[in-house]
């Protein structure tokens, strides 16, 4: 018969640990440190201050003019992710009126500033996976109510930069928002076969020759009718655009981009 043992300890002890553990390892916010209380990992005031994108252009994710203010109290309303009936607006800025990019929509669920300026670069060449995966839930806040895709896809990195890197922040940022909204993602289907130069050190013309022919869908089936592609950051749209030709040169119908942060 094994011998008695001392619960009444066990529980005083598990609960002194608890309480260490709770202070020790309760949750820190990840842009300033101090103790979080949201979902996101966020302490109150950064989760007030993050930079969600207002009703922007369907076609390149650029804010759209606001309306005068009060002019449309409601839709101000508090802060957080926009709520569906202002991601369905159906508008366009008037640059892609009159001369639309190929992809049917891009959301953007931020606009660049701060506090992404500090969780994005963490994520991209820190592997800071805490950080993309408060980026990633909050792109799920945004984009759950938007036309369901077959696939996910990350924007590929060529390989020789993927074995300079490790890892693909787009992946990572794919893969939790893949479980999230329960979509499957497909790593895959696009390969960037060319090394290109680093964009951001381009002008928006330059950055267009540089990515011609950078992409190229992998296999030979049907690929998915509907792609959403995913990425870290949108600047000129270069890379999406040029992305989403090979896509359809492979015979997708339609490609949608879903961005965490937009730059201007
Ligand atoms: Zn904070
Ligand atoms: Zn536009």
């Amino acid at each position: 018969m094994p011998a008695p043992v001392n619960l009444a300890q066990a529980i005083a002890v598990d609960g002194w640990f608890g309480r260490l553990g709770r202070c020790l390892w309760a949750p820190r916010c990840l842009v300033c440190g101090e103790p979080a209380r949201s979902r996101l990992d966020l302490c109150p005031a950064c989760e007030a201050g993050l930079p969600w994108m207002p009703p922007a252009c369907l076609s390149c994710a650029m804010p759209l003019p606001q309306p005068a203010p009060g002019a449309n109290a409601a839709a101000a309303g508090a802060p957080g992710p926009p709520r569906p009936s202002r991601v369905h607006q159906p508008r366009l800025c008037s640059a892609c009126q009159h001369g639309p990019p190929p992809l049917s929509e891009v959301h953007a669920a931020f606009l660049y500033g701060f506090p992404l300026d500090r969780l994005l670069p963490r994520l991209k060449f820190h592997r800071d996976l805490a950080a993309g995966r408060l980026l990633a839930h909050a792109m799920a806040a945004c984009f759950a109510g938007l036309a369901r895709p077959d696939v996910l896809v990350p924007v590929p990195l060529h390989r020789a930069r993927m074995r300079q890197r490790g890892y693909n922040q787009a992946l990572e940022l794919a893969h939790p928002l893949g479980r999230t909204l329960e979509l499957p993602v497909h790593a895959g289907l696009l390969l960037r076969i060319r090394n290109t130069s680093a964009q951001s050190r381009l002008d928006a013309d330059a950055r267009v020759g540089n990515l011609r022919d950078a992409f190229v869908v992998a296999g030979r089936g049907a690929p998915p009718p509907h792609v959403v592609l995913v990425d870290d950051v949108m600047t000129t749209g270069a890379t999406l655009h040029a992305a989403a030709d090979a896509l359809f040169d492979a015979g997708v119908d339609r490609v949608d981009a879903w961005i965490c942060a937009r730059a201007p």
